[in-house]
This record gives C-alpha cells, sequence and structure tokens, in this order.
C-alpha cells in the first residue's frame, strides 16, 4: 500500500515547490507593483513613476506639478494639444512654458520648456536633435535655444523622434521645411504621425538597434513600443570634460486606465529589455524627453553652478539606470495587474 502514496508525493512534489516558490515573491497584484515602484522612488525617477503609475505618487507632488504639460501629461491629451498648437493663434502665453535649455555634457544640449525637453547631440558632422517639443516652442527653443549655447540649427542633419505626439514632434513640420534635416521614426510612429492635421513629410524608418551615425558620434535606436507602438528608446555616448558616459532616454513614459492590455505587456518587456541593453552598455545617465521625470530642470541649475573639479549631477551612475526603467516596468505591472482584476 506504499506505493500509490508514494507516487502521489512525488506527483505533489512541483505543486509544492510552486507553491514555496510563489510565496518567496511579491504577490502579482496593482498594490504590490505599485509598493515596489514606491520603494526605488527618489528624485531620478519620482517624476516618471508619477506619469507611469495608477494614481498619483511622487516625492513632492506639488513640484511635479508645476512642470507637468499644462493640460495634464497623458499621451492623448499631449498629441492632441500639440495639433491645436499648430494651428494660428494657439500659442499659449510664454510665461507658462519658457524654460533656459543649457549644455549638459561636453556634447550634450537640453533644449527645453518648463515640461517637455528635446536634446542636441553635437557631433563633427552637425547635429542630431531628438525631438522637437510643441510647435509654438520651435524658435524661442530650438532655434534660439541652440544659437544661445553657439551652435547653427542650419547643422541639424537628423531629427529622431521618440514617439508621435504633439509635445515631442511638434515642430518636426517647422525644421524640416526650414533646415531639410532627415527625420527619424519607428514604422508605426510614422503611421501616427501620418495622421496628424498637418503632417510633416515620411522620410527615413528607424529599425531597432540602429546605429545612427554622425561623424565621430553613434547613437543607438531600440524600439520600446508601449507607450505607443512605435516608441523608440536611445543610448548616447556623452562627454564630461573628456570623459565618457552613456546617457539612455526612456522614450515612451505614461500609461493610463485606457492603455490596453497588448500594450501594458509590450511596455513591460520593452522596459526589462532596455534595462538590460542599459546595463550592458554601462548607461549611467538619464535623460528624458519631459522635465518632471527625473527632475531634469534642477539638474540643469546644479550643472549651471557647478565649479570646476565638481561632479556633473547628471552622472547618476549605473544602478540610478537600472532603478529608473524597474520603477516604469513596476508601474506598468501595477496597471496590468489591476486590468486583470487583481488590485
Ligand atoms: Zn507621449
Amino acid at each position: 500500500m506504499q506505493t500509490p502514496r508514494l507516487i502521489l508525493n512525488i506527483l505533489l512534489l512541483p505543486v509544492a515547490i510552486f507553491v514555496q516558490s510563489s510565496r518567496a515573491q511579491a504577490p502579482d497584484t496593482g498594490t504590490a507593483h505599485k509598493a515596489v515602484a514606491t520603494a526605488l522612488l527618489n528624485s531620478n525617477n519620482a517624476g516618471a513613476a508619477h506619469l507611469a503609475c495608477p494614481a498619483t505618487i511622487s516625492l513632492d507632488p506639488a513640484s511635479s506639478q508645476s512642470t507637468a504639460n499644462p493640460p495634464g501629461g497623458g499621451p492623448a491629451r499631449a498629441a492632441g494639444a500639440g495639433r491645436a498648437a499648430r494651428g494660428p493663434g494657439m500659442t499659449p502665453p510664454r510665461e507658462n512654458w519658457y524654460a533656459e535649455g543649457g549644455k549638459v555634457f561636453d556634447n550634450l544640449y537640453m533644449l527645453t520648456t518648463k515640461a517637455n525637453s528635446a536634446w542636441a547631440v553635437k557631433t563633427s558632422a552637425g547635429i542630431i536633435l531628438i525631438d522637437t517639443l510643441f510647435g509654438y516652442a520651435a524658435q524661442d527653443e530650438i532655434v534660439d535655444g541652440l544659437k544661445k549655447v553657439g551652435l547653427d540649427p542650419a547643422d541639424i542633419k537628423y531629427i529622431v523622434i521618440s514617439h508621435a505626439h504633439g509635445d515631442h514632434d511638434g515642430a518636426v513640420k517647422f525644421l524640416q521645411d526650414t533646415y531639410h534635416p532627415h527625420v527619424i521614426l519607428a514604422p508605426k510612429d510614422w503611421e501616427l504621425a501620418a495622421r496628424q492635421a498637418n503632417p510633416y513629410n515620411h522620410d527615413m524608418d528607424a529599425s531597432d538597434g540602429q546605429k545612427l551615425t554622425l561623424g565621430d558620434t553613434t547613437v543607438t535606436l531600440y524600439f520600446t513600443p508601449g507607450h505607443t507602438g512605435g516608441t523608440l528608446s536611445f543610448l548616447v555616448p556623452v562627454k564630461d570634460n573628456g570623459v565618457p558616459h552613456v546617457a539612455m532616454e526612456w522614450g515612451g513614459t505614461a500609461l493610463s486606465g485606457n492603455t490596453t492590455k497588448e500594450m501594458l505587456q509590450s511596455y513591460i518587456s520593452s522596459a526589462s529589455r532596455m534595462k538590460d541593453i542599459a546595463d550592458g552598455s554601462g548607461a549611467d545617465v538619464i535623460i528624458g524627453n519631459h522635465t518632471e521625470y527625473n527632475d531634469a530642470l534642477a539638474l540643469l541649475a546644479k550643472a549651471n553652478a557647478r565649479k570646476p573639479g565638481e561632479p556633473n549631477p547628471w552622472v547618476v551612475g549605473k544602478p540610478e539606470v537600472g532603478k529608473y526603467l524597474t520603477v516604469v516596468q513596476e508601474c506598468a505591472k501595477s496597471w496590468l495587474a489591476i486590468g486583470e482584476g487583481r488590485p
């Protein structure tokens, strides 16, 4: 009579091991994933969590509110505002959005409104521009912003767009018509861009892992769908007084209750993959396309006040880059669990 019990025990063994290992992990619920994200929050990622996690979480809700896009940070509203901003008379008062940009690394310049950032990568053969802000900021922040730091907007050879929402691609049409750079988007977001009221011309399709080389500098583009179907994230080689670092931009961040299950699943695997890529590249700098994500305006002010020999505040170290991508991933897992009925 021993044999059936032995067989039963052997059959139940994997179940017991499974139960044990499940108990060791946090439960797969919205609350638990948000708690994992919350435990990692600091000024390098709290703003990203504010826009990616369900319900507002922030180290300082008042300060993150002040740099959000005026009507809110959600992708749909940001895109709508971008389209509206192309029409005459739709420019909001300058004092609501104007901010002073500046140099962040030897070869990287932050062109920024209060809410959104674009990045000029200076190379030996011209400028790679990452994102373009809302259309209304094109002259003051992109054109004049480049001139203020001694760069010539006519030297923009490539514009790479993280995703086709108006707060990032709003000035593409103007820049394309004026300076004739190449414009690069992922194919899925070219489809989004084509649906805009006054679309810019379809130019180059990005590919996953594409190495975009201009002169002495190579920026790498990765497909990281989730915020949009064709969101691109980036690795940018930078130098601080000649010392090399790698900057990571997570190209699409905000999630909402309307984000589909498929997009949430894409976002989770994109963030996991980007974390491995960033780690493998030694990325130790976080840049973003909303100032709120990593308190970028405060970092810029600190960098501007830096005395010779002091460290660059933008260099946050590899663990912080990993933490950033873990936070947004846990936020997406939280949304997914809630959507699947596990609050
Ligand atoms: Zn967006």
